[in-house]
């Protein structure tokens, strides 16, 4: 067959195609403009419920072909244009609360551009409102000590174990006598488990002690500064360190949380870049160390250079402590060993063997 004999039928073939897409094009355009007619079409089953607006859409290729067709370029669909702007307008918010470093700062305002211009203006808005109130806030120091692990991204940086209390009723001058402390003396046994002593302003003992039980996941409650087991140990063990108090009341008992880091060792920092400082993990012993912490930090804040920015607790970082249940497994564990360290010295009067074992524990 010749050229000349093929060219009719082929020309005809072709222009049955073009009118056959065309025809397509048409109800693509009208099922794109929401047409009744069109969604009814015989594309569409009579069975089928009348999808919402943002479900109704030609099958992807058939989409892309007939769009290629007309011409039109493929657009980003608006939730995913309007969500990219947004996630780039909590970026720069989020680089602006951070920021208090020039480079940042215009890392920030370069990614702007990107932005739709409102959204960028919001976010360069906000971005300076967050920097003015970190300026106002001026410096930031984390001292919560026991209550730590309560703040989101601290939760290992601080264990926190109960210290509680009794104190005795006033007592008489003929009772002071007996039991000597004219000068007010501070006392303690310096055994494995921490007891501490002392005549207060008002003429009674306060006398405490460690022994009670860390609590699951780092947890305080106020029913935790209450425990009867280890009131009346305390008790018990005052009586028999200071005899001459039989037949004393006892009429306060408290208690409350302090803070051990992972190697009992506190710790006072300060990032100048974030203008963010902290002091804690004074392990119970923080009535003077507290002190010390606060001048240094001042020290610190101010930009000084003394005596106490030398020390070697300052910029210490301490590890975290291990995630649940090992956290609480150890720290009860290490309780346990400290009383029964003290009973067999108190059985045997010679060192405990599991003292050197606790003493490798709570080293740093
Ligand atoms: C019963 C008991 C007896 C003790 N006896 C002695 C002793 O004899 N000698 C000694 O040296 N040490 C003792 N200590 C330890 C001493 O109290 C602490 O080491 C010391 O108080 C630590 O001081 P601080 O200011 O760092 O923390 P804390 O005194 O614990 O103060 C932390 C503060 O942070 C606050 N806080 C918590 N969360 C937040 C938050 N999200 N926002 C704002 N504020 C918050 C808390 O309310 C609290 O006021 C004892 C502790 C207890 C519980």
């Amino acid at each position: 067959m010749s050229d000349t004999d093929r060219a009719p039928s082929s020309n005809t073939a072709s222009d049955e195609d073009r009118e056959a897409r065309d025809d397509k094009i048409e109800l693509a355009k009208a099922r794109l403009d929401g047409s009744p007619e069109a969604t009814t079409g015989s594309t569409d089953r009579p069975d089928e419920p009348r999808r919402p607006w943002w479900q109704r859409h030609l099958e992807p290729g058939e989409r892309q072909r007939i769009m290629g067709e007309l011409g039109i370029k493929r657009q980003a669909h608006w939730a995913f244009r309007f969500s990219t702007m947004l996630a780039l307008s909590v970026v720069v918010a989020v680089m602006g609360l951070s920021a208090d470093s020039a480079a940042v700062v215009i890392g920030a305002m370069l990614l702007a551009p990107l932005m739709q211009p409102v959204l960028a203006v919001a976010a360069c808005i906000s971005m300076a409102l967050f920097r003015l109130a970190l300026r106002s806030a001026g410096h930031v120091v984390l001292a919560t000590e026991g209550w730590t692990p309560r703040l989101a991204g601290h939760e290992r940086a601080i264990a926190p174990v109960y210290s509680l209390m009794v104190a005795t009723e006033p007592l008489t001058e003929e009772q002071w006598a007996r039991v000597g402390l004219a000068e007010r003396e501070v006392f303690s046994d310096h055994g494995h488990v921490v007891i501490y002593g002392q005549r207060t302003h008002d003429d009674r003992i306060a006398f405490g002690g460690r022994g009670a039980p860390y609590h699951w996941g780092s947890s305080i409650r106020p029913e935790f500064d209450h425990d009867e087991r280890v009131f009346t140990a305390l008790h018990d063990t005052l009586t028999g360190l200071l005899p001459q108090l039989g037949g004393v009341r006892f009429t306060h008992a408290w208690g409350g949380p302090l803070g051990i880091a992972r190697d009992w060792h506190p710790a006072v920092t300060y990032d100048r870049t974030t203008r963010t400082g902290r002091a804690g993990g004074y392990v119970g012993d923080g009535v003077a160390a507290t002190n010390l912490a606060g001048r240094t930090l001042a020290d610190l804040v101010l930009d000084r250079h003394t005596a106490r920015t030398e020390l070697p607790w300052v910029g210490h970082r301490s590890p975290r402590w291990e995630r649940e249940p090992l956290r609480w497994l150890g720290i009860n564990a290490g309780l346990r060993l400290a009383d029964l360290a003290e009973r067999e010295e108190a059985r045997t009067a010679r060192p405990a063997r599991l003292g050197s074992l606790l003493d490798r524990l709570t080293s740093h």
